[in-house]
């Protein structure tokens, strides 16, 4: 199941379960769209793959026990380890290669 993280791992932006801005990588990597568009230029640091649009778990119920509030979001706030200057120098060697030649 995935996890959704509260918070843009690079600028700790909040993005709740409902925001339209969290992107995600496969391994559930989450940062809000200004970053992934400007500093990472579709390059996950942690895993060097590209971003989605986070689907948005619904609020109502409609399917038994299926909804966020029965799997909430995640209560830990994940803040990267990397500079934003390690960031874009990452971003720098791999944006050029598309993601499904990664
Ligand atoms: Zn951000
Ligand atoms: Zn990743």
């Amino acid at each position: 199941m995935l996890e959704i993280r509260l918070n843009c791992e690079c600028c700790d932006k909040d993005l709740l379960p409902d925001s339209s801005d969290a992107m995600i990588c496969t391994y559930e990597c989450t940062f809000c769209k200004r970053c992934v568009e400007n500093i990472l230029e579709n390059v996950c640091p942690n895993c060097g793959g590209g971003f989605t649009p986070r689907p948005i778990r619904p609020k109502t119920e409609r399917c038994r026990g299926l909804s966020i509030e029965h799997q909430p979001a995640s209560i830990n706030r994940v803040r990267t380890k990397y500079t934003i200057e390690e960031l874009k120098g990452f971003s720098e060697k791999i944006r050029h290669i598309e993601p499904e030649d990664r």
